[in-house]
């Protein structure tokens, strides 16, 4: 028997009240936010979807096992038991704690970049590149061709171009490549998945040229889940037995623990290298703190080592991904535009495609931000050209290649009722999107304007762009 319901796995045991407001307090709350709302308090927010990182509701186990949390400054029992859950789970000998995932990145691309590496990935993730460029290294991304295709369903498009690959590392010499990154779900990719194939073949080429191979493993278990369910091969190993058999076809990884360890905070790196974690841990200990914890509190580590293994059970991967693709289905049916297929984090809507009569310069996809919280409270964040665009020398925008708004679920915080509230409140801005008008920023910053820009709707009827 097999139900349609998606079914919680957990019931509630304590709960935070959420605040509902009217269209009139929205209003202005988003004025007040200059309609920007990374500025609002998040008590004004109904549903949160900015990001799923560090927003998870810990369990019970997760909470009765901080209080027992070893506070000790050197080799505490709490980090012997992150420790060991991470060496069981991944096969690397050399851990070490980060107090968030960027920390152990800054560390890592520290130690095996610099001027003239370069990085290879599916595609860095944003603190990724940034971490790999600001050491003085290149940083390339790789995608497979079918990942640029929004609506053509692939069942991995996540996957990197090994032929590029190949050719890449021939192209710059073995000894040129700081490291190969496989990032897992491909967080910047709309979270799509990565084949187990496609790292054995990535294992094949690295381990050919002698070159590091690793793995950006934030989201190995929503990833597992799709491979269990799309590679025939792995239909009858469990969540962590695919994950145990991904990270041991690399050399070493780095994780934010504030995805798929389902806390809110913590990160590690883990490595096969005795030397190079070596030269890590040095690092570590200047900046993040003494190895055994590395920035993070007792408490903490003793609550990743028990998300660590949470994540892995069937149910809670089963109502993960399909809760999210729900979601995606069902906007998809009310005639949004979505990338297909739904990745395992979040929904990308396509605001391009939503509101075809606002030009980039108008920004739609901060248009479609600013609705979600007007008409239902919704907070999500815009990935187009008040993201990634630039000016040109005349001063006229260059806008980034796509205009899209993520919808990203935190994970075990919202119930099925909560989604089915977003998608009412889609279907509202679907019966008037022709009318919607776009925005004009009024202030901005040289770096990262998103986070700080202010904007103001626009009140005539845009300007078509030729
Ligand atoms: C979140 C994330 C990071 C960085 O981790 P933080 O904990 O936010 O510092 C790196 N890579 C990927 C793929 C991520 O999703």
């Amino acid at each position: 028997m097999s139900f349609k319901t998606i079914f919680e796995p957990f019931r509630i045991k304590m709960v935070e009240p959420i605040a509902v407001t009217t269209p009139e307090e929205r209003i202005h709350f988003l004025k007040q936010a200059h309609f920007n709302p990374f500025l609002l308090h998040s008590e004004h927010v109904m549903i949160d979807m900015l990001t799923d990182s560090g927003t998870s509701a810990m369990s019970a186990q997760q909470w009765g096992a901080m209080i027992t949390g070893d506070e000790s400054y050197a080799g505490a029992r709490s980090w012997h038991k992150m420790e060991s859950e991470i060496r069981d789970l991944t096969g690397f000998e050399y851990v070490l704690p980060t107090h968030q995932g960027r920390a152990g990145e800054r560390i890592l691309y520290q130690v095996l970049g610099g001027p003239g590496k370069i990085f290879i990935s599916n595609t860095h993730f944003d603190t990724t590149r940034a971490n790999i460029e600001y050491a003085g290294a290149t940083a390339i991304d790789i995608p497979v061709p079918e990942a640029a295709n929004t609506c053509f369903e692939y069942p991995f498009k996540g996957n990197i171009d090994t032929l590029k690959l190949e050719q890449l590392i021939e192209k710059h010499g073995p000894e040129n490549i700081g490291a190969v990154i496989l990032t897992v779900t491909n967080n910047s990719g709309g979270g799509q998945p990565v084949s187990m194939k496609n790292a054995m073949d990535v294992k094949a080429i690295c381990s050919k040229h002698s070159v590091l191979f690793l793995l950006d493993s934030c989201r190995v278990a929503e990833n597992a889940y799709f491979i269990k369910h799309r590679e025939q091969e792995f239909k009858d190993f469990t969540y962590r037995e695919i994950a145990s058999a991904m990270f041991r076809l690399t050399d070493g990884t780095v994780m934010s623990a504030k995805k798929d360890a389902l806390v809110n905070t913590g990160g590690f790196i883990a490595l096969k290298d005795e030397n190079l974690a070596i030269k890590c841990r040095d690092l570590l200990i200047i900046t993040e703190g003494f190895s055994t914890y590395g920035g993070l509190a007792g408490r903490d580590m003793e609550a990743i080592a028990v998300g660590l293994r949470e994540v892995f059970d069937p149910s809670y991967l089963h109502y993960r991904i399909k809760s999210t693709a729900y979601l995606g289905d069902h906007l998809n049916q009310a005639g949004v535009p979505v990338m297909l297929p739904v990745g395992g984090h979040a929904v990308y809507v396509d605001a391009k495609k939503l509101y075809p009569h606002i030009p980039p310069h108008e920004y739609p996809g901060q248009t479609l931000v600013c609705e979600l919280y007007l008409k239902g409270g919704i907070r999500a964040v815009e990935i187009g050209s008040l993201m990634f665009g630039k000016y040109d020398e005349q001063g006229k925008l260059i806008p980034a290649a796509m205009e899209l708004v993520r919808l990203a679920i935190p994970r075990r915080v919202y119930t099925q009722s909560h989604i089915e509230y977003v998608i009412e409140v889609f279907q509202e801005i679907m019966k008037d999107r022709h009318q919607t008008k776009g925005f004009k920023i009024l202030k901005e910053t040289k770096f990262l304007r998103h986070f700080t820009a202010r904007l103001e709707p626009l009140k005539q009827e845009p300007v078509l762009a030729v």
